[in-house]
């Protein structure tokens, strides 16, 4: 967590325009057109302005710096191991599409194009609907409510692990489902989880030249558009198998005079 009264040089009973004249004069300071190195100390100051120039803001701040303060003392004192990492990372998403009456149409529309293709770039948009994770809306994939806290999870101390009593072996704590710390608040979106499953919408690109050049066994990725991770962790890819009926190819082939021939889906 971040310290926003360490951030601004402030001591914790700063008043308001004690608060605004620290802001100032760091926010000048750490400009992003005097300092372009240091960006992200740029962002954190106004990020503690924010928050503690507004009272609602600075009094919840202040009541979570506090358990906070707490809860690193408790833990410096108890000895509580690193928690496992909640980090997810997303699964690919595969979908298999058909592509040969979009690719008839547009030879249709286009009768340049056994001379353009070469040079030009057609592109061809898909519209789809795609189920997939998402990261969560309400707790921005936190999985916690906004502004609560995560504690390490009494029953396995932050490990993730706990011994069973009776056989001896180690296995994932139930209580935390081995991720090592518990949520004061889970998120009652997406119930702790970061990320919700949803159906939407979404538009493809893909080159004409792509589809053709990969033969019978094209598979297109969207890098970082499959689940989304969570908790940190990557998004997975969406993986695009195409399916081209061969014989509409061949006739459209054949018919300008077996220009397709060099695209290897006629290898
Ligand atoms: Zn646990
Ligand atoms: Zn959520």
């Amino acid at each position: 967590m971040k310290d926003f009264y360490e951030i601004l040089g402030l001591d914790e009973n700063a008043g308001e325009s004690l608060i605004k004249s620290n802001y100032r004069k760091l926010a000048s300071i750490y400009h992003p057109d005097k300092n372009p190195e240091n960006q992200d100390k740029f962002i954190d100051i106004n990020e503690a302005y924010k928050t503690l120039s507004n009272e609602a803001l600075r009094n919840a701040y202040d009541k979570e710096l506090k358990d906070y303060k707490n809860f690193k003392a408790l833990q410096s004192k108890n000895k509580v191991k690193p928690y496992r990492t909640r980090l997810r990372d997303g699964a690919n998403v595969n979908l298999i599409l058909d592509f040969t009456s979009d690719i008839e149409q547009k030879f249709q529309e286009n009768k340049n194009i056994k001379e353009d293709l070469e040079k030009q770039e057609y592109f061809i948009d898909k519209i789809i609907e795609a189920e997939r994770y998402i990261k969560c809306p309400s707790c921005n994939g936190e999985g916690k409510e906004i502004g609560t806290l995560s504690m390490p999870c009494p029953e396995c101390r932050g490990t993730g692990n706990i011994k069973n009593k009776s056989s001896g072996v180690m296995e994932l704590c139930r209580n935390c489902d081995g991720y090592g710390d518990i949520f004061l608040y889970k998120c009652k979106t997406c119930k702790g989880m970061a990320r919700i499953k949803t159906s939407e919408k979404i538009k493809l690109n893909f080159s004409l030249k792509e589809l053709l050049n990969g033969g019978d066994k094209n598979i297109i990725i969207f890098e970082g558009m499959g689940d989304a991770g969570a908790f940190g962790g990557k998004n997975g890819n969406l993986n695009v198998t195409v399916k081209i009926d061969e014989k509409v190819l061949n006739k459209i082939n054949k018919s300008g005079g077996g220009f397709l021939s060099k695209f290897s889906f006629f290898k």
